[in-house]
């Protein structure tokens, strides 16, 4: 039975992502190691809870001496890594925290893996020949777009947030660890995730838990920014998938190709409350327009040909059917 380390489980992701693997997988075993920041919730872990094949540990990526300690005990084959500081605007205002765990823990975590599996450079201690580290990036390291055009595998990075930068920094370190070691890593980079246990200060929950509350829905700026938004279940298989299939030092673009801007996605989520929570008003009068976010990218948008084509993923969902699903496990939340 296969051992995985899981970094950032008790987050919106990770949490989904272990919960979906486990169904999957029969034949395996996940220790979430979470330092339970205020974006982790143990909450989202009620349902994992009860499964002999999953371990919690509370501690920090940052903690060499824990990481040791957890490859001796469990002798981890696999790491899969979603561990992150990841909202922009907290990135804009401390960004030493994002540097911290995103570059360092991320440096931490290869660096303890590769002294765990490898010999020397490209020589793999007996048994850890397929030992393998998938690390989990965003969409928003490419930078920005205009009106046209896509990010592929080979679109130049141009971060523009302290939160993109570390994002990047982590992605050439683990590219480095295949470059420079041989080790096997693998990552994806998403466009923005939606779905249930998302932290409350995300766009999408925070659009539903103030319609529902009456108070103002903010939009920044003019509300036309656009992004490439995936249903989290479909992030989740597409992980599955590069972890199971992707090749070694390789990089895959993840996202649905479902571009939809923010006031589009105000204006959905208040026709959907309209019809299933009805209230005298129509929400859409709550939606308000706030100043713009310093550094706001107009346009992330994903060609996810190279995973649909080489492995076979496909979302599952679009914009319409996913946002429903979302709406409905929020109301049990706020309501
Ligand atoms: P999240 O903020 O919901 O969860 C992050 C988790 O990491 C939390 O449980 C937190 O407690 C934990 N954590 C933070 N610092 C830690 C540390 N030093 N040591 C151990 N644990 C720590 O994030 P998310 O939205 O689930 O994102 C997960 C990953 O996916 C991130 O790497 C993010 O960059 C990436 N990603 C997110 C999106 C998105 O739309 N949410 C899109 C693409 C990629």
């Amino acid at each position: 039975m296969q051992t995985i380390l899981v970094t950032g489980g008790a987050g919106f992701i990770g949490s989904n992502f272990m919960a979906f693997f486990l169904k999957k997988e029969q034949d395996c075993k996940i220790i979430n190691l979470d330092a339970l920041t205020y974006a982790g919730n143990i909450s989202n872990l009620v349902e994992l809870e009860e499964d002999s094949r999953y371990t919690f540990v509370k501690g920090d990526i940052c903690d060499r001496e824990l990481l040791e300690k957890l490859f001796n005990k469990y002798n981890f084959s696999g790491v899969i890594h979603f561990a992150a500081e990841s909202h922009v605007d907290n990135s804009i205002k401390n960004p030493d925290a994002f540097v911290r765990t995103n570059v360092f823990g991320t440096f931490n975590l290869l660096d303890v893996a590769k002294k765990y599996w490898m010999e020397s450079p490209n020589v793999f201690k007996e048994g850890f020949e397929n030992s393998k580290f998938l690390h989990i990036s965003t969409d928003e390291v490419y930078g920005t777009l205009g009106h046209e055009g896509l990010f592929n595998e080979q679109t130049p990075y141009a971060p523009n947030s302290p939160y993109s930068a570390s994002k990047a920094s982590s992605d050439f370190l683990v590219r480095s660890y295949f470059h420079t070691y041989g080790m096997n890593v693998i990552t994806t980079n998403c466009s923005n995730n939606y779905g249930p246990k998302q932290h409350d200060e995300k766009l999408i929950p925070t659009i539903i838990r103030k319609a529902i509350l009456g108070e103002k829905i903010p939009i920044y700026g003019d509300g036309k920014n656009v992004r490439d938004w995936l249903f989290v279940l479909d992030h989740c298989n597409g992980i599955r998938i590069a972890y199971e299939s992707g090749e070694y030092g390789e990089t895959y673009n993840i996202g649905g190709k479902n571009e939809r801007n923010n006031i589009y996605i105000a204006n959905k989520i208040c026709e959907i409350l309209d019809k299933v929570h009805p209230k005298e008003n129509s929400y859409k009068e709550q939606i308000s327009f706030v100043k713009d976010r310093p550094g706001h990218d107009f346009r992330y948008a994903i060609d996810a040909s190279k995973i649909e084509n080489e492995l076979g993923w496909k979302a599952d969902e679009n914009f319409e059917s996913g946002i429903l699903k979302t709406i409905q496990w929020y109301l049990k939340k706020y309501k």
